[in-house]
């Protein structure tokens, strides 16, 4: 390459450190990319690629420095990381090239920019790393300070079910086990990174008292060393790190989380639709992030569950009560987002007042908490931590609605400070001396289109019109002149402007230095903030369960240890919403592990099977969440694991065939259930022959059902009708079916769970329904009986004589009432007549 200039070289030399981002190099009023970078960036901002001048062979892409907010966004949200690099020092004092440096990398992972995040959604980057045998996988969400981590016994899948469920928008990997290759189609935001445990030394008083979990600590230190590099800050925000065990939950696997769509649907991706839509009618960004913490980790302890259900159940007692609280919480802002700012300086005036505002609803929440005389809630409230003197600083020192810049003024109160009062006093008297010194002026010129202005070259300026000039004084010294006026400037005017011009520029140092002290105020009480944020999080949970449940008519379910799982009246939470309850024909449940093992549910499709299995799993799983149960009565007895195997689901990315997924999925579920867990299977075998089929779903049952193999209670729906002889032969194992009332040819879904098996998939019956054409359900129809005498698979036996005898028969023996229909004047008719008309006709067919 020929020689470059110092500053491409300065260029080139950051940008070799940091290979993987988009370089923002700063330049005057303009962020420059240059190389590779420009032709990337340019095609993903949609901005002009140039080059230099001079440098022609540099491709050159620019944005203007206050834009950078919107540029990032959009960088972001495709996945970029982005390096933001500064001059470091005033281009006035630098000898030779300016110095620049990398402050901060602005990465999907990281980001705490509230343009890039959605308040009722936590942002994760997560880290894996393994040691000897075992995984350890450690989890932030850098805008609100949340930290946790795991470790266990080396096993993808496990790894993989963390990820799905804790949807990380950034993994950092320490590659020491091919992970890159095994996790870069998860998420396009893998990198492999280092531990720096030079860097990593101030947060080593968090992890101390887990000095014994090697490889959870290595992930942990993975990640904290990445989040160092980038965002280059005190990281004051990262005060706690909590260890999670994977014991101490529900553990969900990937195709569970989706078929039950805990917190989006199948179809869509989307909330809307999924038992989170359901649920969460939370009052706080922080409430909100918390609820979808607990569906997708719903407890095992007895105890613990029965400690969100009592808490309910109380807030359920007193709905007014409840309510009450419930607005109080709504007034309280993203405290833990706010944390975080203040941990990156970027908090602004408008944050702090937001921060004031929902401290000092706390001490009313605590006192409503108390007042309950509930232990439970007694304690919740003995964890809020009241910072009035927080409070007090803000309330004295920034304004009631002040703006989001930090350094153009405006913010802080009068009385707050004695010399930013003298010297706002010395501007606005400069002012009202400027209104005055205006109207003498025009008194004295007899000009009344006479103004005093200002601007930022001139400073301030008398305007006087072209037509009046001939009449200024002799003291005004001309300045400017425009096309139909004259501007001016005077002694007085020029002394004035230095007091006011000055006094401006200096309140508007010192209200930021003042604005300084409140936001450092605030700095040292982050700890107690992200406190009080978690309170009021599992509070919001906890009342909105309280209400949720009054809503839609739930009931507080019992929780055991038993191996029961007994429902009265069940209904599904989210089919009960979209058709509205009264509409929702409610079912009972009743598993267990001796004589209710294993129910395999037969009846035709669209009769509500599905509905009905997951039903019996999301009622589970809202009980050990702690919530209250769509059903008159439930009892349940903790699972330890919830799997489900529905339909065919589609593998977008693996390009497996859809049996072969199915069988994946079977696989994990045998080698991975316990005694503990519930099994949901939908039509295991479809994907292949019915013989083959048919076997593997029976030796999958027979598997499931064998106490010494497994004896997990499983619900398994099944076209094979074949499989209901199984009741005969375990007893465990019972029909169920969905009944469907039968007239003639036409078929209703009753939606209700019956005893015994269906012995008909009236499969002919819902291809009618769904508009397959009668000559078609005819001709089925005929197969049919024949199979069903007996049809030993040579086709010739069972097929109709010559293809256009399908038709023909038809049409000759239906005629006279084609004509008829063709001639009716149905627009002319009553309902009587019409009526009449449709039973003349069947009684000819
Ligand atoms: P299957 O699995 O038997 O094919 P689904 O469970 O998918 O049937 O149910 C089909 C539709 O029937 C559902 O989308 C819902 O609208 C309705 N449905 C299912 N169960 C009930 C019920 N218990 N009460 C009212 N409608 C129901």
């Amino acid at each position: 390459m020929s020689k470059v200039t110092p500053m491409i070289q300065q260029y080139i030399d950051i940008k070799k450190e940091y290979k993987d981002c988009l370089l923002f190099f700063r330049v005057g009023d303009f962020y420059e990319m240059f190389f590779e970078d420009a032709v990337i960036g340019a095609k993903a901002l949609e901005i002009a690629l140039t080059s230099r001048d001079g440098e022609k062979a540099i491709p050159l892409a620019g944005i203007p420095y206050h834009a950078l907010d919107t540029y990032l966004v959009r960088l972001i949200k495709k996945g970029f990381k982005v390096a933001i690099c500064e001059q470091v020092e005033d281009p006035k004092e630098a000898k030779g090239i300016v110095k620049r440096e990398v402050v901060k990398v602005i990465t999907p992972g990281t980001v705490t920019d509230d343009n890039l995040l959605s308040s009722k959604d936590n942002n994760y980057i997560c880290a894996i790393s393994t040691f000897s045998t075992k995984f350890g996988f450690s989890l932030l969400d850098n805008s609100t300070g949340e930290f946790s981590f795991t470790e266990g016994k080396y096993d993808l899948n496990q790894i993989i079910s963390l990820l799905v469920k804790y949807n990380p928008s950034e993994i950092i990997v320490f590659d020491d086990n091919g992970f890159m290759d095994k996790l870069e189609t998860l998420s396009p935001n893998t990198s492999i990174h280092s531990i720096d445990y030079e860097a990593i030394e101030k947060f080593n008083n968090l992890f101390q008292c887990y000095v014994s979990y090697t490889a959870g600590i290595k992930a942990v230190q993975l990640l904290l060393s990445y989040v160092i590099s980038t965002q280059k800050s005190h990281l004051s925000h990262l005060n706690q790190l909590d260890f999670f065990s994977l014991e101490q939950f529900m553990s969900l696997d990937y195709s569970t989380i989706r078929n039950l769509e805990i917190t989006t649907t199948i179809k869509e991706n989307k909330k809307q639709g999924s038992l989170l839509w359901v649920l969460d009618k939370t009052q706080s960004p922080m409430g909100g992030r918390k609820l979808k913490q607990w569906l997708l980790n719903p407890l095992l302890k007895v105890e613990d569950i029965d400690n969100r259900l009592n808490t309910v159940e109380m807030l359920h007692n007193d709905l007014y009560y409840t309510k009450k609280l419930s607005n109080l919480i709504g007034s309280v802002y993203d405290l833990e987002r706010i944390a975080t700012k203040i941990s990156y300086n970027s908090v602004n005036p408008k944050d702090l007042v937001a921060l004031k505002t929902s401290l000092s609803v706390l001490p009313d929440i605590k006192q409503m908490l108390l007042k309950s005389n509930f232990q439970p809630l007694v304690n919740i409230a003995n964890k809020l931590l009241e910072l009035d003197d927080l409070v007090e600083i803000i309330e004295q020192g920034i304004v009631e609605n002040p703006p989001t810049q930090v350094k153009d003024g405006n913010i802080i109160k009068k009385g707050f400070d004695e010399q930013l009062d003298k010297l706002k006093y010395t501007a606005e008297n400069g002012r009202e001396w400027l209104a005055k010194y205006e109207h003498e002026q025009r008194e004295l010129t007899g000009v009344k289109s006479l103004k005093v202005g200002f601007n930022k070259v001139f400073g301030y300026y008398i305007e006087v019109t072209r037509s009046n000039s001939h009449l200024v004084p002799e003291n005004y010294q001309r300045k400017q002149t425009l096309a139909n006026a004259e501007r001016y400037i005077t002694e007085e005017l020029k002394e004035y402007e230095d007091i006011i011009l000055g006094a401006s520029e200096q309140i508007m140092e010192l209200e930021y230095k003042l604005f300084c002290e409140v936001r450092n105020s605030a700095l040292v009480k982050i700890p107690e903030i992200q406190t009080n944020s978690e309170v009021i999080a599992e509070l919001d949970c906890l009342s909105t369960f309280a209400l949720v449940a009054s809503d839609n008519g739930y009931c507080k379910p019992v929780v055991d240890t038993n191996d029961t799982i007994e429902i009265n009246a069940g209904r599904h939470p989210v089919i009960e919403q979209m058709i509205a309850t009264e509409n929702f024909i409610s079912n009972d449940t009743i598993m267990n592990c001796s004589d209710n093992n294993i129910l395999v549910i037969t009846g035709p499709n669209m009769a509500g099977k599905s509905t009905y299995m997951r039903q019996v799993a999301l009622i589970t799983l809202m009980a050990q969440v702690g919530s209250f149960v769509p059903a008159a009565n439930a009892k349940i007895g903790v699972v330890d694991r919830i799997f489900t195997r529905v339909g065919a689901s589609d593998d977008l990315s693996s390009g497996q065939s859809t049996f072969m997924v199915e069988m994946n999925e079977l696989a994990n579920i045998l080698n991975n259930a316990t005694p503990k867990s519930l099994i949901i299977l939908d039509e295991v075998g479809r994907g292949t022959s019915t013989f083959d089929g048919m076997s593997i779903a029976q030796g999958a049952i027979e598997y499931i059902y064998n106490p010494e193999k497994l004896g997990a209670k499983t619900l398994f729906a099944t076209h094979y009708h074949q499989l209901t002889s199984l009741e005969a032969l375990y007893p465990g194992i019972k029909n169920y079916s969905i009944a469907v009332k039968e007239e003639k040819d036409q078929i209703t879904f009753l939606h209700s769970i019956i005893p015994g098996g269906s012995d008909k998939s009236y499969g002919i019956q819902v291809a009618k329904l769904a508009g397959v054409p009668n000559t078609v359900i005819r001709r089925a129809k005929e197969i049919l009986t024949s199979l069903e005498e007996g049809y030993t698979g040579h086709s010739e036996v069972a097929l109709a004589k010559e293809p256009e005898d399908l038709f023909t028969p038809v049409l000759e023996n239906y005629s006279d009432i084609i004509e008829e229909i063709k001639d009716a004047d149905v627009n002319n008719m009553t309902p009587m007549e019409a009526l009449m008309f449709v039973n003349s006709l069947k009684k000819k067919v």
